[in-house]
């Protein structure tokens, strides 16, 4: 059966300081074909530029916090987006604060920007429904960090009922919708023949977390129960636990042993520390908790999956 793209991209996976060969925090998600930009540090534009991902297709921008390594490339982008005559309006949600710093540069620049720019604050809540459309709902998760800290849950919205290939020909065409929706089939002799007999289930609905920056944080496990893919930063190694803690980010361990309470299908770790100069220590602290761990790259592409394999 077709379905739409539910696929992440990984653009950046550095921490605070730059480290060769790594980025600051920005990731794509396509769902569907509609593009969602997570946080967004410097250097995005390139990356993108990189990955072959036109900028006119993000609709929504959603920025995490007000550290720099989060945020610093939102600028150059609304910009950019502007002098390629976007006309289309583009949502960014994020911290209030957020929007005073996009106002402070647009108003010191004199620029007006020719499509709408529709800003929303963020509450640091978890479940809070930051956008919802027929492909997706996103939501947002209270991260713990040493500023509010925004984290985003993706869920695709349950998709329309199959129809049966062998029984297509007992369906007429402008009944379909209605049986797709879980309708049974009426005729006008009151005749009816049950929605099962001519319908599969659709297929499971596809889900992605992303958990950038925080520290260990227990909290957000029933909010993560049986995620598809889970992003969780693994800033450190348990040798820089002390670290970890009073920086408020976490370590590969606490990232899996995270993923292992919550029984994700996948954990996917980033935001690594520049004094890693490969992140394979990281992913084999996670793998001694967390089998199913992968590392994110620059440019690394990671389809959803549901445990299915669908
Ligand atoms: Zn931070």
């Amino acid at each position: 059966m077709d379905r739409g793209p539910f696929t992440l991209t990984t653009l950046g996976t550095g921490a605070a300081l730059p480290a060769r060969g790594r980025y600051p925090t920005s990731q794509i998600l396509d769902v569907h074909g509609m593009l969602h930009l997570i946080d967004c540090g410097e250097g995005t534009q390139e990356r993108m530029r990189g990955a072959g991902i036109s900028f006119q297709r993000i609709a929504h921008v959603h920025i995490s916090h007000m550290h720099g390594d989060h945020y610093l490339g939102l600028m150059g982008l609304i910009s950019s987006m502007h002098l390629m005559g976007r006309r289309k309006e583009l949502f960014v949600h994020g911290p209030k604060e957020l929007k005073e710093v996009v106002d402070i540069q647009l108003r010191a620049s004199g620029t007006y920007l020719r499509y709408p720019l529709r800003f929303r604050s963020l509450p640091h809540v978890n479940g809070h429904v930051v956008h919802a459309d027929e492909h997706v709902t996103v939501t947002t998760l209270a991260l713990k960090h040493r500023i509010p800290c925004t984290g985003f849950l993706f869920k695709e919205s349950v998709g329309l009922r199959g129809l049966r290939r062998e029984q297509l020909h007992r369906i007429p065409q402008f009944k379909r919708a209605a049986v797709k929706a879980g309708h049974d089939l009426e005729f006008p002799d009151g005749a009816r023949i049950p929605n099962a007999e001519l319908t599969l289930d659709p297929e499971s609905p596809r889900s992605y977390a992303y958990c950038s920056d925080t520290a260990y944080e227990p909290d957000l496990v029933p909010h993560l129960e049986g995620v598809d893919l889970l992003y969780h930063e693994a800033t450190f190694t348990e040798a820089m636990a002390g670290r970890a803690k009073e920086t408020y980010h976490s370590t590969a361990a606490d990232a899996a042993r995270i993923a292992a309470a919550a029984g994700v299908g996948r954990l996917l770790l980033g935001h690594f520390s520049s004094r890693y100069k490969s992140p394979d220590p990281l992913l084999t602290e996670a793998l001694g908790i967390f089998p199913r761990t992968v590392l994110s790259h620059e440019g690394g592409v990671f389809p959803v999956r549901t445990r299915d394999g669908a």
